[in-house]
């Protein structure tokens, strides 16, 4: 019923090297690519445990069912590679769920004609019990379909281990982990075809479980101890999961190909919908082009909205020689630094219209009137236009203050300030210059226009009544100096002190007056 020999050691020897490889496979970080490599794993343990209990035992229609239960590895090692490999480069969304389907048909119906090789010997066409050298065997000669399967998995193998190599040679630059990939299956390979050849002195022993293990050991010492599986994911996980930008990797038809978890939650998806929608969609105001062009003369990103919160995206491609080469979009949250810059500029206009602003009657204040004053003489000058000053102070204003208070004086101080911006034209400026002083300027206007402004204003501040005032019986008044200059005056810049100068005369000619300046021309 049994028979332990040293035939039976070698898959004993591969089980438990898989299972030594799974166990550490599983109490390692989590790599891309880790379920497959599990599954990759249990396959083998699977194939070499069946072809074990197919050597102990010496009951034929035990070993055949070993036999046939060792294909559920047989069949999964090679697809479970490939999408080690697939998941390992991160290009799992580069092969579509349908393409990952289509590649598991061969072995699925493989598995199925093992499972009924009785009634087609597809698989193999002949099995024989044969005693040899004192070891109870079982001999196979291969149906047409073991060929196809064959070929199909040596097939996905080499791809597999193409693209392993080329992966971890490109991220590594290092050919130590690159040729240990490279030799581990062609280790399993060779004593695959050696087992099948018609060199092979043992027919009953597949010596495939032994390269298992041989290719297992370089594995573990060129890949695994390498650190390589577990560094480069790493290092992409930390430099590019934690980042708070989104990062996105588009290939050259806009499907997102590579994604960070910032990018899903900013997109709001996740890699499987990511994997199905073209990236356009969640963008739909940009088109593709808009989306990828990496040339942008003023090398600034591109600003877009999604869900109320803005975005600058910037794209790179990974390989500039290649118009067809994947892009990655970086999407950078700048909605709180826009709020900012936004509640800076308003501050900033605050605090220019607070340097401009009287802060008792909110009109114009010295510093603003004597710039734009500067500017109206600067305007005359070169134009050859006119301009006016009315300067007016209120008329006893002390009085006011003295016999209805403080309080009273700054309320009837308002009311001067809103008479002045009434009679004033859009284009003039009215300001408060000092404490009952105020002052109109007003562009393009002659001495005729200026006096009849000057004379509408002292009436309207004649008819300001307060009920404080009313009761003393005080009435508001206020004396106003004009002066006019125009290109051709005099010292065209002391436009004020002319007006002050006049001020001063109707004061003097009894108060509530104006008065007009005299100024010579020049030459
Ligand atoms: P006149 O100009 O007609 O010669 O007489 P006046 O009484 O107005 O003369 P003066 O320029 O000496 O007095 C100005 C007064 O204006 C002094 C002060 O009490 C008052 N004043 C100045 N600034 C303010 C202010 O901001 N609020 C109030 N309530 N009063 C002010
Ligand atoms: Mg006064
Ligand atoms: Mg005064």
């Amino acid at each position: 019923m049994f028979q332990i020999t040293i035939w039976s050691i070698p898959p004993l020897l591969a089980a438990l090297v898989c299972v030594g490889a799974y166990l550490r496979t599983r109490s390692m970080k989590r790599v891309p690519g880790m379920q497959a490599l599990l599954a990759l794993l249990a396959a083998l343990l699977f194939w070499s445990g069946a072809q074990f209990i197919g050597a102990v035992f010496t009951v034929p229609s035990i070993k055949l069912l070993a036999a046939k239960f060792a294909y559920f590895g047989i069949v999964l090692t090679p697809v479970a590679w490939l999408f080690f490999a697939v998941g390992y480069t991160r290009r799992q969304m580069r092969l579509p769920r349908l393409a990952l389907n289509l590649i598991c048909i061969v072995p699925a119906i493989t598995l199925v004609l093992v499972m009924t090789n009785d009634w087609h010997q597809l698989i193999w066409s002949r099995v024989d019990f044969i005693w040899d050298r004192g070891v109870y065997g079982m001999v196979k000669e291969h149906g047409p379909w073991f060929y196809v399967h064959a070929i199909y998995s040596y097939g996905i193998l080499l791809v597999a281990t193409t693209i392993l190599a080329w992966s971890i040679g490109h991220t590594t630059g290092a050919w130590k982990p690159v040729v240990a990939v490279i030799t581990a299956p062609l280790v399993v390979v060779a004593a695959n075809l050696f087992y099948l050849s018609p060199f092979n002195p043992a027919p009953w022993f597949d010596m495939t479980t032994l390269g298992f293990a041989v290719a297992a050991m370089i594995l573990d010492g060129g890949v695994l101890r390498y650190g390589v599986l577990e560094t480069i994911p790493v290092v992409r996980d930390r430099v590019v999961e934690q980042l708070r930008d989104g990062v996105i990797v588009l290939n050259a038809g806009g499907m997102a190909i590579d994604v960070n978890e910032s990018a899903l939650q900013i997109l709001r998806t996740t890699r499987g919908e990511l994997a199905e929608r073209s990236i356009t969609s969640f963008f739909t105001k940009l088109s593709m082009e808009e989306l990828t062009n990496f040339d942008r003369p003023d090398g600034q990103g591109l600003e877009t909205t999604l869900r109320g919160r803005s975005y600058d995206i910037s794209a790179s491609s990974l390989d500039h020689t290649n118009p067809d080469a994947d892009v990655v979009l970086v999407l950078r949250d700048i909605t709180d630094r826009l709020k900012t810059e936004h509640d800076l500029r308003q501050a900033q206009d605050e605090l220019v219209r607070l340097a401009h602003t009287d802060y008792l009657t909110g009109i114009h204040n010295r510093r603003f009137f004597m710039q734009r004053l500067t500017e109206e003489i600067e305007r005359v000058r070169r134009h050859g236009s006119q301009l006016s000053v009315l300067l007016f102070d209120l008329d006893y204003f002390k009085k006011v203050n003295d016999q209805c208070g403080h309080y009273a004086g700054d309320q009837i101080l308002r009311a001067v300030a809103d008479v002045s911006t009434r009679v004033k034209r859009i284009t003039d400026i009215a300001a408060r210059i000092g404490g009952e002083e105020f002052a109109l300027l007003l562009p393009e206007t002659d001495q005729a226009g200026a006096v009849r402004t000057a004379q509408r204003l002292r009436q309207s501040i004649a008819r300001i009544t307060h009920p404080e005032t009313q009761a003393q019986r005080i009435r508001i008044t206020a004396s106003i100096g004009v002066a006019t200059v125009s290109a051709v005056s005099q010292d065209l810049e002391n436009v004020l002190n002319h007006a002050d100068e006049a001020l001063y005369k109707a004061k003097h000619s009894g108060r509530n007056a104006v008065c007009c300046a005299d100024i010579s021309a020049t030459g």
